[in-house]
C-alpha cells in the first residue's frame, strides 16, 4: 500500500487515499468524476472497463450518459453532496464546488489521514475542505498576472446588456463550454430574458439536468431544427470564429483579461466570464482551509509552480506543483 496519501500522476489522475483515482485513470478500485469537462474525464472509458466503481453526483452521471459514456448499472455509484460513504476502510465524501452543473470536490479520510481535491472551483460559493493533511488544488489562473480586475457580476451584466441590445436586431449566438452554457441560460432567465434558447439535442438534454440542479425553468428551449427568429443560439466554444456574420456573436471566455466585454469587430464580442477561481481566490481558499501541505495540480493549471511558491512564501504552508 502506498504511504503517500495524495498525489497527481503524469497522466492527470489525482490519487487520493489507497482506493480512489479522481478525474484520470489509474488501476484503483474506484474512479471518481468531479464534473464533465473534457480535462476531468481523462481515460474514462478505460476506468469504466477496469475499475470496480465509477462515482460522481447524480447530475454528473446523468450528463456523462448524455455525452455517450455508458457506465454499467452495477458499477455506477451516485453520491449526494456531504453524505460520506465507506469504501474499503476509507470514508469518501463529495463536497459541492461552485463551477458547473453537478461539480464536486472530493474528501477521503480515515482515522489516520484526511486528504482532498478541490477540482475546478470558484469563490465565493465553494466551501473549503478543512484540516487536511494534503490538499490538492486546481490553479487554472495560477499567477497574479492572470488576475481578472472585475467581478463576475460585472461581466455577467455586460453580457446581458449585449444580448438585450442585439436581440432588437436579430438572433444572438453565444459560444461557451458545457456547463458555462447552462449557467448563462439560468442567469438570462433569472434576469427576465424570455426569448427562445436554441441548442442541439445533446444541449437540450443537458439543459434539463441543469434545470434540476439550479431549480430554474429554462423554457422555451428548442433544438436547432426548429424555425426561429430573434433567438439566443448556444454553440460550443470550439466552434467560435471571428468571420463576419448577420447574427451577433459572443464568445464567453475567462481568458479575456482586457475588460469585462470587448467588441472585437462589428457585432462580434468577447465577454470575460470564468467559472474558475482567480489567483487571489485560490490563495483565499488555501488561507481559509489551512491544510498541512498543498499540491497544485500541474497537469491542468497555468503557472502552477508560481502558485506553489506563493503558498509557501505568503501562507507558510509547504507546497509543490505536481508532477514536478
Ligand atoms: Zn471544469
Amino acid at each position: 500500500m502506498e504511504s503517500i496519501k495524495a498525489r497527481v500522476t503524469r497522466s492527470g489522475a489525482i490519487l487520493l487515499g489507497s482506493n480512489f483515482t479522481v478525474d484520470g485513470h489509474s488501476s484503483r478500485p474506484v474512479r471518481i468524476v468531479t464534473h464533465i469537462h473534457a480535462d476531468h474525464i481523462l481515460e474514462l472509458e478505460k476506468s469504466i472497463r477496469e475499475c470496480t466503481l465509477v462515482a460522481g453526483t447524480s447530475y454528473t452521471l446523468e450528463i456523462l450518459d448524455i455525452l455517450g459514456y455508458k457506465i454499467p448499472m452495477d458499477k455506477m455509484l451516485s453520491l449526494d453532496y456531504w453524505k460520506p460513504i465507506e469504501i474499503l476502510g476509507e470514508a469518501l465524501t463529495l463536497v459541492p464546488a461552485r463551477h458547473i452543473v453537478g461539480s464536486s470536490q472530493v474528501l477521503v479520510e480515515t482515522r489516520d489521514y484526511r486528504v482532498g481535491y478541490t477540482s475546478d472551483f470558484k469563490m465565493p460559493g465553494t466551501p473549503p475542505l478543512m484540516d487536511l493533511d494534503i490538499l490538492v488544488i486546481d490553479a487554472t489562473y495560477g499567477s497574479p498576472h492572470l488576475q481578472r480586475k472585475w467581478a463576475d457580476w460585472e461581466a455577467m451584466a455586460a453580457l446581458i446588456n449585449i444580448v438585450e441590445e442585439s436581440l432588437k436586431k436579430g438572433s444572438v449566438v453565444i459560444y461557451a463550454y458545457h456547463g458555462k452554457i447552462q449557467e448563462i441560460m439560468m442567469e438570462l432567465r433569472i434576469r427576465g430574458i424570455k426569448e427562445s434558447f436554441i441548442v442541439d439535442l445533446q444541449g437540450l438534454k443537458i439543459a434539463r439536468v441543469a434545470e434540476k440542479f439550479y431549480n430554474v425553468k429554462l423554457d422555451p428551449i428548442m433544438t436547432s431544427s426548429d424555425e426561429y427568429t430573434n433567438s439566443i443560439i448556444f454553440r460550443h466554444a470550439s466552434e467560435y470564429n471571428e468571420s463576419k456574420s448577420k447574427l451577433t456573436k459572443i464568445l464567453v471566455t475567462g481568458w479575456e483579461l482586457r475588460a469585462p466585454a470587448i467588441e472585437v469587430k462589428d457585432n462580434i464580442y468577447r465577454v470575460s466570464f470564468s467559472d474558475h477561481a482567480t489567483f487571489k481566490e485560490i490563495i483565499d481558499y488555501v488561507r481559509e482551509a489551512k491544510p498541512k501541505q498543498v499540491i497544485v495540480d500541474g497537469t491542468r493549471g497555468t503557472a502552477t509552480k508560481i502558485t506553489a511558491k506563493y503558498v509557501e512564501k505568503i501562507l507558510g504552508i509547504p507546497a509543490m506543483s505536481q508532477p514536478s
